[in-house]
């Protein structure tokens, strides 16, 4: 640490945005007392993705993609010593299932965020000066008594995560929400007579499986539409695994720009895609309530891409185009939950302090250790945890690589191995 012009204190690194990637950076920082960093969330606490914590559904990666195990595993931030802490052991063991209830790793992650003391909440990030010629960055933060504050930093990382995005016919229609609200508007939908859900990823497979266990005590018709060409199943083998780890990242960030974008759209079978076990429960409460002949309240309907909507007598009218016989059809909705997926959040501020970065087809130029490339060698990096697909393939958005990125960020800007980095943990060559 040191001082700026005016004596003020220089951070090593702010971090913005605390989601899990930060959180456990913050926490890896922290315990190896590795250098002073600060890290900024606007919200008044740490929560992740609560609309979508529903009863019974899981993390998609094992618990050993906690904050801390794959650099740490004696850490007190991993996922065990949670377990420990909270008298939780014994009944885990007897769960005998890798994968955490996705309320409780919210849980966990808020007793993790309790431990931490380089962390300042209710704080949201509006600029960010470049000044790296005096060997710092100046940013700028509002509280929330409407006040700025400024801080200063060697090293800058972005972790904003992702915002719900939805399809231009779907904007700003009244009775239609994102996915990522649903568990504020659950119960107030219910009480409608018709109900559909657009898209066909993890998030819609998850809201229709929740809408059909509560459907007998309700009225409503459940539709779900979707685009793809199927209501289809996440690749997740254990080879299929092996695209996210340090690896694969490395293979496939040395590939030219065009290389990667084709490999993208190649993994897209084991990045995009539901989980077996929820298909499976889907399918099988399906099964057993047409049982005897009974009729299925029940539309599914793969194919359909959402054209329009507009209101009509108190209903959401729909228009959507067959993709192989590109027949137009109406249907009419009380509600519609629109599961159509995340964007990545590059704030506007970023994108100006840093438009001079080396850009690659108008993203971010982002090195193997997700720093920002510039023409010119500066004392501090500024590292990017959102949107490096293009850049980092398939583990961009992957919890399970999360404490692997950090471990890079970590070992740079402290300019020693504070944690291991392994490499060769592989079975398959991706030479
Ligand atoms: C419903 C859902 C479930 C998922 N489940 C899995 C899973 O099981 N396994 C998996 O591998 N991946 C999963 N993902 C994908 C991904 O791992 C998560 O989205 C993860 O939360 C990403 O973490 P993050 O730290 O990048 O960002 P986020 O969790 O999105 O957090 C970013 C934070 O930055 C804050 N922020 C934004 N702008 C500012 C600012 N200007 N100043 C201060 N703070 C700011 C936001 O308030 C937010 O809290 C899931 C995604 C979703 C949407």
């Amino acid at each position: 640490m040191r001082a700026g012009d005016d004596g003020m204190k220089i951070y090593d690194l702010i971090g913005i945005g605390l989601g899990p990637y930060h959180l456990g950076m913050a926490a890896l920082i922290q315990e190896a007392d590795a250098f002073d960093a600060l890290f900024f969330e606007k919200n008044d606490e740490f929560n992740w993705h609560p609309g979508m914590l529903i009863d019974g559904t899981d993390l998609q990666v094992a618990f050993l993609a906690d904050l801390a195990t794959f650099a740490n595993p004696k850490s007190q931030f991993t996922y065990l010593n949670y377990l420990h802490e909270h008298n939780r052991m014994y009944q885990f063991f007897s769960f005998k299932e890798f994968e955490m209830p996705r309320e409780e790793y919210n849980h966990y992650a808020k007793w993790a965020a309790s431990r931490l003391d380089n962390c300042l909440y209710s704080r949201s990030v509006v600029s960010i000066q470049d000044q790296s010629e005096k060997g710092y960055y100046e940013v700028t933060v509002g509280t929330a008594h409407g006040t700025n504050e400024t801080y200063l930093a060697k090293n800058i990382s972005l972790g904003t995560g992702s915002n719900p995005y939805l399809p231009s016919p779907a904007r700003n229609t009244p009775g239609l929400s994102h996915s990522s609200e649903y568990t504020n508007i659950k119960e107030q939908y219910k009480n409608s007579e018709s109900i559909a859900i657009i898209g066909s990823g993890q998030s819609a497979a998850e809201i229709f499986l929740d809408l059909l266990e509560s459907q007998p005590y309700h009225n409503y018709h459940l539709s779900w539409y979707t685009r793809s060409p199927g209501i289809l199943q996440l690749e997740s083998s254990k080879f299929g695994q092996e695209f996210f780890t340090p690896d694969f990242t490395d293979y496939f960030h040395q590939l030219p720009l065009e290389k990667r974008e084709h490999a993208l759209s190649m993994l897209d079978y084991v990045r995009n895609g539901i989980a077996p076990a929820t298909l499976n429960s889907i399918y099988r409460w399906m099964y057993h309530r047409s049982s005897g002949g009974k009729q299925l309240n029940i539309t599914i309907q793969p194919n359909a891409e959402l054209k329009d909507i507009y209101q009509k007598d108190h209903m959401l009218t729909s228009t959507f185009e067959h993709q192989l016989s590109h027949i137009s059809f109406e249907r009419s909705f009380d509600k519609i939950i629109a599961a159509t997926g995340y964007q990545p959040n590059l704030p506007s501020f970023f994108s100006k302090a840093f438009n001079h970065a080396k850009m690659e087809n108008g993203h971010f130029a982002v090195s193997r250790d997700y720093s920002l490339q510039f023409n010119e060698n500066r004392p501090g990096n500024v590292f990017l945890l959102t949107s490096i697909e293009k850049t980092h393939g398939a583990e961009a958005t992957n919890m399970g690589m999360a404490v692997n990125r950090n471990v890079h960020i970590i070992n740079k800007i402290a300019g020693r191995e504070v944690y291991k980095n392994p490499r060769n943990v592989t079975f398959q060559s991706f030479e």
